[in-house]
Formats: structure tokens, sequence, C-alpha cells
């Protein structure tokens, strides 16, 4: 048989997606792949119910449904403060990972560079193999997570055509604050860039954090193309309902993308959706209150365990330092990987290896989640006590 593409032979599967059927086949507690183990909103599951006898079940409009869309154009513009318009600036897709690969293979042609901040969000790497794009990478330097800015004036001097910015940051919790939003933005103008943001943790971040809509700063609305989803809003990771905003230039391209590689997302989900979308501000309040409760919690047992981690300003992922452990006879050349393997199987809690985010040679990271309920993250940390009697 002739070879396959290039393209697929230059990337792995997903590790973070690995280490979940790792964690199933060993029945560890997944605290890897990212997603919440509670039910999401009642009153969008009874939406859902209603959907599924009343429809609709035929395709929706490719871009969207109508109604959802005017239901993410109202919340993106309240806080926004930007006036987008549901029927040319937003585009409905399978998830918060469509819009991504939809708006790189929008904006980047084969041999384009694109900036990554590294760690990064493992899809990106993919996403740019698959829109052809170069990726340059722009360290943010581990435990701040701090990055500098020459490097990416450097960046685009050497020619990069966008930015990818994760705000909040998988894998590493950082909040960009407005002035490095607003200087990133500087830099995008002055060098006539595009910014693909992904905001998909955008209610999860927990005081004095805030977020800051990359689209809202001056010059940006024409420029950015905003990527999110409402897996993490509510708690509907399965659904894959993500979307796109951008101007009406960038989005009539992207619509294209969009129509030939999906049709369009569920119909019956984005019905169902509009009934979350119809909350008021106080659901995104108690959100986020309940993610700082589980954030606080999460890392007040790490710190009665004794290990060591950064504190996410955002997102649900938290980083532990696993360098004391590596340098134990037991684990001597084990790789992130090898450790996070041995801890599902020994300690049954699953990681996801650092070295999967990062392009430096970081070895002594993983990272965990606390998108679990408490009893969850109790038993979890109780398991993880194990490991400080090893040291
Ligand atoms: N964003 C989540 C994570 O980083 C889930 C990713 C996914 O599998 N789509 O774990």
């Amino acid at each position: 048989m002739r070879p396959l593409s290039d393209r697929v032979g230059t990337f792995t599967d997903s590790v973070i997606r690995r280490m979940t059927r790792i964690s199933n086949k060993y029945g560890a507690i997944n605290l890897s792949q990212g997603f919440p183990d509670f039910d999401p909103p009642k009153p969008m599951l009874d939406a859902l119910a209603k959907a599924a006898y009343e429809g609709p079940h035929q395709y929706s409009i490719t871009f969207g449904a109508q109604n959802l869309r005017e239901a993410l154009a109202s919340k993106f513009n309240k806080t926004s403060g930007l006036n987008v318009d549901p029927n040319t600036q937003v585009i409905v897709t399978c998830g918060g990972t469509e819009a991504m690969m939809c708006a790189m293979m929008t904006v980047c042609n084969p041999g384009d560079k694109v900036m990554v901040f590294s760690p990064f969000y493992e899809n990106y790497g993919a996403d740019a193999i698959l829109s052809g794009a170069e990726p340059i990478y722009v360290p943010l330097v581990p435990p701040e997570y701090d990055f500098d800015l020459s490097a990416i004036e450097k960046g685009f001097i050497d020619g990069a055509k966008a930015i990818i910015i994760c705000n909040p940051s998988n894998p590493c919790g950082k909040v960009f604050t407005r002035s490095e939003l607003t200087s990133i933005a500087e830099l995008a103008v002055k060098y006539d860039a595009y910014v693909v943001t992904d905001e998909v943790y955008e209610h999860m971040v927990y005081a004095p954090n805030v977020h800051t809509v990359m689209a809202s700063l001056p010059g940006m609305s024409e420029r950015t193309i905003t990527c999110s989803s409402l897996s993490k809003t509510f708690s509907i990771t399965g659904w894959r309902l993500g979307y796109l905003i951008g101007s009406p230039e960038v989005i009539d391209a992207a619509k294209k993308v969009h129509d030939f590689l999906t049709v369009g997302a569920p119909a019956p989900l984005q019905e169902a959706a509009v009934a979350g979308l119809n909350f008021g501000d106080d659901y995104y309040a108690d959100l986020n209150r309940l993610y700082t409760e589980k954030r606080d919690h999460f890392i007040a047992g790490l710190d009665r365990i004794g290990l060591k981690h950064n504190v996410p300003q955002g997102t649900y992922f938290v980083m532990i330092d696993i360098s004391d452990f590596l340098e134990l006879d037991q684990f001597r050349n084990f790789t992130d990987l090898e450790f996070c393997e041995w801890m599902i199987k020994e300690i049954g809690v699953a990681a996801v290896p650092g070295s999967s985010f990062f392009r430096e040679p970081v070895n002594d990271l993983i990272r965990l989640h606390f998108a679990r309920g408490k009893d969850v993250l109790d038993e979890a940390l109780n398991r993880l006590a194990k490991l400080k009697d090893l040291l």
C-alpha cells in the first residue's frame, strides 16, 4: 500500500485523551482529561428532553441556529462591550476544538508562521500541522508563567501572521492581564497580525484576576478571532458546542471552512443550549464560586500532603512538580509519561504528563484537574498522600 499522508505522520494521538483511556483501563480517578463529573443545569436537560420530542432533528443553518447565535452574540456583547452581529459575526461549531481548527484554516496558508505559547494546549500543535502553519514557540516560564514581550516582537518580525492565546491558559492556569494583552495587541496592530484566542475557561477566573476579552481592546475587533465553547461553562463537554466570533470578513471566510468540515453542530443540542444562555449573571457568579472553592480545597489538600504546585489564576488545572520523585532510585530515568502511568497503576490517580504541553524538554511537571465533586477530590488527595511516603 502507498504511504498515508505526511500530515498524519507528524503528530501522535492526543496524550490527554490517551491518559483517559489508560485511567479507565485501571479504574483510576481520572484527573487527566479535563471535564466535570457533575450534571449540566436542569433547565438545559429539560430543554434537551423537549428537543428530543419536538425537534429540531434535522440540520440547523450551517453556521448555527438563529436563536443560539443571537444568544451567543448577546452574551459576548455584554462582556466585551462590542456590538457583534449574530448573522455575520458568529459561527456555532462542534466544540471549541473545531472553532480553533476552523480559525487556523481560515487564517493560514501552508508555510505561514503562527506564534504559540509554550506550554500550550496540545491541540494547537495538531491545528498548526493540519492547517500547514509553522509554529514559533514563545516560552511561558514556570513557576509564574511570565513571558518576554521582545520574544513576541521577534516572532512578528520573523513573519508570524498570527498568535494563538489561550486565556485563561491551559495547562498552566495563567490569566493574561489587561496590560499584557494590550502589549500583545499593540504588536499585532504594528505588524498587521491576527490573534486567535481560545477563551473556553473564561468563567473560571479566580479573584483578584479578571478576564479581559482580547477582541475588546483598541484595534483588535477586526483582527481577533475569538474561539470559545459552552463545554466548560455549562458542564456539557460531550455536547460538542463551541463558537467563533470575528469580523464579518473573517467570519464570511470561516463559514466556508466550517460548512465543508462539519456542516454544523448537532441541532437538538443547539436548541437546548439556548436555555443555558438565557440564565442571568447569577449563573456565572455561582459557577465561578463553585470552581474557586474547588481550587482552594484541592490546593489546600496538595499543600497538606506537601506536593509542590502552582496556584492557577484560572482554568481547572494545576501543575504538580514531580522533580523530587524523579531523583529517587525507583524513578531514575523515568519520563513524566512513565511516572503518570506508574501513578495510575500504583496510586490510582490519572494525570497528564507536562511534556505533552511544552516545546522545551520539560519532564518534571504533571497536570491534574479539579473539576470533580468534593468526595472524589478528597479520595484523590487520600491516594496522592501515599506519594509523600516515598520521599
Ligand atoms: N480541554 C480539556 C483538557 O485539556 C479537554 C480536552 C479535550 O479532550 N477536548 O483536558
